[in-house]
């Protein structure tokens, strides 16, 4: 999951037109969803956007406010990280806290990066989950 190869990304982009640009990840005959959705090439829609990063909301939430903080430069995960580019880290929290701002969750909010196939990465391509909004939920009874 989260690759696609190039038969299924002719299909996509018969139903999103032409490409704003090329996707830069292709790895052999696979390229990463989270860059064709950076790119523009998946019908996703982007809720924030600054020259280093997105945010989308997660396509099968774990909780009423649950969104992917994304950076547009391509690495696979915190293993890839290095001192040129761990900076990335910090806007990705600071984007977290404009985003608890603008959904009023700043009352309680877990921010979280699964790395690697054992803690459950299925994406290789670094995100944080956003989840919050518990406290918008109705309350039964
Ligand atoms: P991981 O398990 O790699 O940390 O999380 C990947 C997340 O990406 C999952 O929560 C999954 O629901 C989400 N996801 C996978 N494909 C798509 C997609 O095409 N669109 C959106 N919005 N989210 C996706
Ligand atoms: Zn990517």
């Amino acid at each position: 999951m989260g690759y696609y190869d190039k038969q299924e990304i002719q299909i996509l982009r018969r139903k999103t037109g032409p490409p704003e640009f090329e996707p830069v990840c292709w790895r052999g005959s696979m390229t990463c969803i989270f860059c064709h959705i950076i790119a523009r090439q998946l019908p996703t829609e982007i809720i924030y956007e600054n020259a280093d990063l997105v945010v989308f909301k997660d396509i099968n939430p774990q909780a009423p406010v649950h969104l992917l903080i994304v950076p547009k430069k391509h690495i696979e995960s915190i293993n890839a990280l290095d001192e040129k580019t761990a900076g990335i880290f910090s806007k990705m929290v600071l984007a977290a806290k404009a985003m608890a701002e603008r959904h009023g969750v700043q009352s309680g909010y877990r921010l979280m990066i699964n790395n690697g196939r054992e803690a459950g990465q299925v994406v290789y391509h670094l995100h944080m989950h956003f989840l919050g909004g518990w406290g918008k939920r109705p309350v039964k009874g």
